[in-house]
This record gives structure tokens, C-alpha cells and sequence, in this order.
């Protein structure tokens, strides 16, 4: 049974990668945003597969996976993912189409393994391959605290929400820095929270530049800071609907940096 399946999944990646290298022949543009969101499903399934003897719970929106056995933390997912879905929808005038995939853990080492992620420390929340998925709050929110509030106020869900919709609407053509400082964006629409507020630049604050060409070389702090600063100030100058014009052109394939000096 599990040959089989191997050898059929085989094929499919090799078929959807045959293609993708015809389309890419013909036009690197198309290749951008149409070969992408096939790669991402092909990742998709994958982490479907991982996780499917995991147990299910659905919400108007969202399919929340897990492996272990704890209702109050999954009551709580259930309803952190569902506490903003309408507002930060309604400010990209997108709704995805199926329902979003959350994936929860209580081992960080899978969430590692599920996410790609090479090294580090776990995330509290990671977006990847159009899932969701985060760490067991019990994990990263010390006793002594109230569970709840720090989850619904500061957890990752309106973040990592907002990565996918910036994903599916560029279909993935756009640099880090963008999809951080817009979902540290919606964060701060819809918590309140504001990214950095008491960090301070030591010398110049990071250019568009260097954050889209050298993010991950950056100071992380400074460089989301920057980020989310950068998208405040799009916002309040020219409204969301700024960012939501460059997302659409982006989704066409068009390069960041014509698209943002635009
Ligand atoms: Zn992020």
C-alpha cells in the first residue's frame, strides 16, 4: 500500500515538474505565478499525507489537525482562527476558497520537519504551503499567565492568516520583508499589537532595498520592524487599498521593485 502510493505521488511530481519546465521554456513570467501555486499544492498534499492520522476539527473556515489529545487547546485554536477571519478578509476583499488548513503540534520537532524549517528555534507559528501551523500554546506561554488572553491577543493566528492570503493573492511572487510587514500590519489592525515599538535603530533604519535583497542577513528584530513600519506608512498615506494594488500587480507576474516604486 504505502509503495504504491510512493510510486503514484512519483509520478505526479514528475509530471507537474515536466510541465512546469515546458511552461518556464516559453515564458518566465507565467512560470512565476503559474507554476508556484503547483509546487505549493504539491507541498500541500505532502503535509496532508504527514499528518493524516491526526484528528480533525472543523470551523466555518478553517480544518484544525492535531495529534494529541487536549479540547482546551483546540477549542481555543478553533476560535482564535475564527476571531478575526472576517475583518482581515474583508481589508484584501479575499476569501479563500477552500477552508485553511491549521496544523497543531505539541512536539516541536514535527512542526520542524512539517514546515521546512532547517534550523533555529521553533516558531511559535509558521505559514507554509497554504497551512497554518503552530506550536501548542502550552508550549510557549508560561503557566502563570492566562492562556486565553495571551493566545487571543498575541498568539500567532491573524499573522500566519494573513501570510496566506498575501500568498495566494502575489502567488508567491513577493519579497519576505513585504509579506512580514503586512501581516505585522493586520496584527496591529486587528490586536492592536505594534511590532518593535520599544526596539531603536542603531544608525540608519534598513532601506526597501536592503530588506528585499538581504533580509535573512539582517538584524531580525530590526528588519520586521522596518518592515512593518514601511507598510504603516503605505497604509497611512494612500489607504489599504495601496497594498492591495500591489498585490494584484504582483499577482500578474510584475517585478517587486517596479511594482513598489510605482
Ligand atoms: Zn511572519
Amino acid at each position: 500500500m504505502k509503495r504504491v502510493l510512493n510510486k503514484k505521488m512519483n509520478s505526479f511530481i514528475f509530471f507537474v515538474l515536466a510541465f512546469v519546465i515546458m511552461i518556464g521554456i516559453f515564458n518566465y513570467k507565467v512560470l512565476k505565478v503559474h507554476g508556484y501555486p503547483l509546487f505549493r499544492k504539491m507541498q500541500h498534499e505532502l503535509i496532508l499525507y504527514r499528518t493524516k492520522d491526526y484528528n480533525i476539527r472543523e470551523t466555518e473556515h478553517f480544518i484544525i489537525r492535531y495529534p494529541m489529545e487536549d479540547k482546551e487547546i483546540i477549542d481555543l485554536v478553533a476560535e482564535a482562527s475564527e476571531e478575526h477571519y472576517k475583518e482581515v478578509c474583508d481589508s484584501f476583499d479575499y476569501y479563500p476558497e477552500n477552508k485553511t488548513t491549521v496544523i497543531v503540534y505539541d512536539d516541536p520537532d514535527e512542526l520542524m520537519k512539517n514546515a521546512s524549517l532547517k534550523q533555529g528555534k521553533p516558531p511559535m507559528g509558521v505559514y507554509f504551503a497554504s497551512t497554518i501551523q503552530i506550536l501548542s500554546p502550552r508550549l510557549w506561554i508560561p503557566e502563570n499567565e492566562k492562556i486565553e488572553d495571551v493566545f487571543m491577543n498575541e498568539g500567532p493566528m491573524v499573522h500566519e492568516f494573513t501570510h496566506l492570503l498575501v500568498d495566494d493573492l502575489t502567488k508567491g511572487n513577493y519579497p519576505l520583508w513585504f509579506t512580514e510587514g503586512v501581516a505585522l500590519y493586520q496584527e496591529y489592525l486587528q490586536t492592536g499589537y505594534s511590532w518593535g515599538e520599544a526596539l531603536s535603530y542603531e544608525g540608519k533604519p534598513y532601506t526597501v532595498e536592503e530588506l528585499t535583497d538581504d533580509f535573512n542577513q539582517l538584524d531580525v528584530m530590526l528588519a520586521y520592524k522596518r518592515s512593518f513600519e514601511i507598510v504603516k506608512e503605505m497604509v497611512e498615506r494612500k489607504g489599504f487599498d495601496e497594498i492591495n494594488q500591489l498585490l494584484k500587480d504582483l499577482g500578474y507576474g510584475n517585478g517587486f521593485e517596479a511594482v513598489f516604486t510605482k
